[in-house]
């Protein structure tokens, strides 16, 4: 199966806030606070690093592949090799400035992690190959209950959803 995933907006994701254009006093902001993270392990935001960061902070929510990351920075450095692109962004993996994310369409993806927030969840549309984002977290209590009947401790979670969306329902 060759799903090319596009990403949609989906309403409540707008209204949540996941999804934004942001400002350029936002964006160095978020750039300003990373540079602070990787400092304090005696690691520099380099031009490359932060060209690589710029195309991820312009293009949150759309869940570039590495290639996509490597064309866009590409524009601003010609001359950057894929592996450049690679290394920083398991730099920015091993930071948690990043999400790795597999979507079952033979690439790994990536989108700026939420910081202080627990990072939304995504749902995959079987037929059009659509990505919604879901912000709404039900599973606090599915955690509580973890706890109380298997005595673990849960910390995070990682859920994709599976179905189909409203158009493809509509088209069944
Ligand atoms: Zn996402
Ligand atoms: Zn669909
Ligand atoms: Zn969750």
């Amino acid at each position: 199966m060759n799903i090319t995933y596009n990403i949609l907006y989906t309403k409540k994701a707008i209204q949540s806030g996941v999804v934004s254009l942001v400002t350029d006093e936002e964006k160095k902001h978020k750039i300003r606070l990373i540079e602070e993270k990787l400092k304090e392990k005696e690691c520099k935001l380099t031009p490359q690093r932060r060209a690589t960061l710029n195309v991820l902070i312009e293009n949150q929510s759309k869940h570039l592949s590495t290639e996509e990351i490597y064309d866009l920075v590409k524009d601003k450095f010609p001359d950057i090799g894929l592996a450049t692109i690679y290394r920083t962004l398991q730099l920015f993996d091993d930071f948690d400035i990043i999400k790795k994310l597999n979507f079952n369409d033979g690439c790994y993806r990536y989108e700026l992690s939420e910081d202080q927030r627990h990072q939304h969840h995504h749902l995959l549309c079987l037929k059009c190959g659509n990505v919604y984002e879901f912000d709404d977290d039900l599973l606090d209590e599915l955690e509580h209950k973890i706890h109380k009947n298997s005595a673990f401790a849960v910390t995070d979670h990682m859920v994709k959803f599976f179905g189909y969306c409203k158009e493809c329902q509509n088209t069944k």
